[in-house]
């Protein structure tokens, strides 16, 4: 026998070696310095640690603190006496209690789709994507799939099981030039990208739009970030702005940002029951992995009749004074975009210190630096939601000031306060 086999992966679409070698040096620097594996109980909007150390949340996406509302709470339980179970485990398509169709007839009448419901917007997309990618959904022709390069790892990292199915390529972000080159190249071409991402930036959803009406370009959106805090009734910004919402668009949205609890939904419009039952029997986690229990169930039904009452209407306003009011406090590049998520910009050499001088001061933010974002781009991811008091907001801005007058990279410090 000669010398053992060694394997060299191809790492086409993926690449361990490089993320975890880029990604755990940042997490080690994190939580060394106290940023990354936290411990606290939570009480009133306050978190507290076994040491007693008391801070405010300022990286929490429950935009609308719909997750702690005593409904939401009421209906988890509500649900959980009304099914008698927590999970009836068998796949869905086999048997099912009515729990789910409860939701997913209320998700739909809510954000004028079909529904489906999946444990996770992770779990969706890694269900959904593969299906796109072999014809399946869609007009059983395998389309090109252009993946934005910036669209959430969710999305990305089905990247490679899509590709065994068809052809799958990245595009610079938002890069219409280049999505409508291959539109006239391809006979079906897929778009895979944010709605709203996590840095404020929004889908360009009435050019896309253009190039649906005019190549029969289908979009595939994740709105995770938008939906609940953006829109009438919540429905999200995709579903607020784009002109197309019919069978060239799906939409994904996870449940458990500002909608307040688990899972998340997928959102159809326009394809036959065929393709529903395709989605149920065939879209991975979703037909073969569990599904929702019963108290997600009852949460998600709970936070659904709040969208459909003017205490959406006031929680989403309440969130727009806060991020007002930090904007008063702390310019950033978002300043006076709709969206909750401020990136207070720093040198990724001060962003650690910074970081943890604003913990110490009572807030948790979300230090970002080199090697998980580019150099030049690191900073303290603040996000605001509804139930944070003008004084929480006023105490991290003078923090925020302090810390980043010392340490804001000069090329972008916009510090207003
Ligand atoms: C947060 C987020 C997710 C993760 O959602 P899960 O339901 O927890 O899987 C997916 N996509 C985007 C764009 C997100 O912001």
């Amino acid at each position: 026998m000669g010398p053992k086999k060694t394997i060299q992966p191809s790492n086409r679409f993926r690449n361990n070696e490089k993320s975890v070698g880029i990604g755990n040096a940042f997490w080690d620097t994190s939580e060394r310095n106290g940023l990354a594996g936290i411990v606290a109980e939570l009480s009133n909007g306050v978190l507290r640690t076994a040491t007693d150390h008391e801070f405010v949340n300022f990286s929490c996406c429950s935009y609308l603190d719909l997750d702690s509302h005593p409904r939401v709470i009421e209906g988890a339980v509500a649900a959980l006496r009304k099914y008698g179970v927590l999970d009836h485990c068998i796949p869905r398509s086999r048997v099912q209690i009515p729990a789910l169709l409860e939701l997913e007839d209320s998700l739909g009448e809510l954000f004028s789709a079909d529904a489906v419901s999946a444990i996770s917007a992770s779990a969706a997309s890694a269900g959904i994507l593969p299906l796109i990618a072999s014809g399946h959904i869609g007009n059983g022709t395998r389309p090109l799939m252009i993946f934005d390069k910036n669209c959430h790892v969710s999305m990305a990292q089905t990247k490679p099981v899509c590709a065994d199915e068809t052809e799958v390529v990245t595009c610079r972000h938002h890069d219409l030039d280049f999505i409508e080159d291959r539109c006239k190249e391809y006979s079906q071409v897929w778009y895979i990208c944010d709605g709203s991402d996590s840095l404020g930036g929004y889908a360009p959803v009435k050019e896309l739009a253009v190039l649906q009406e005019r190549y029969g370009l289908q979009v595939f959106y994740d709105d995770s970030h938008s939906v609940s805090a953006y829109g009438a009734r919540g429905i999200g910004y995709v579903r607020s702005n784009s002109p197309v919402l019919d069978d060239r668009t799906i939409v994904v949205t996870t449940l458990n940002k500002a909608f307040g609890t688990s899972g998340a939904a997928v959102l159809l419009n326009g394809r036959p029951k065929e393709i529903l039952r395709i989605i149920e029997r065939f879209a991975g986690a979703l037909s073969y992995s569990q599904p929702l229990n019963t108290a997600a169930v009852g949460a998600g039904l709970a936070s659904a009749e709040i969208h459909r009452t003017s205490e959406l209407t006031t929680l989403q306003g309440r969130l727009q004074e806060k991020i007002a009011l930090f904007d008063s406090l702390v310019g950033t590049e978002q300043s006076g975009s709709a969206f909750p998520i401020r990136l207070v910009p720093m040198d990724d050499e001060a962003v650690i210190d910074a970081g943890r001088r604003v913990f110490e001061a009572g807030f948790y933010v979300s230090p970002v630096f080199f090697p998980i974002v580019a150099r030049g781009t690191a900073g303290l991811r603040v996000m605001m939601r509804a139930g944070q008091t003008d004084e929480q907001i006023r105490g991290l801005g003078s923090v925020l000031v302090g810390v980043g007058a010392e340490a804001a990279s000069p090329t972008h410090a916009r510090l207003v306060g």
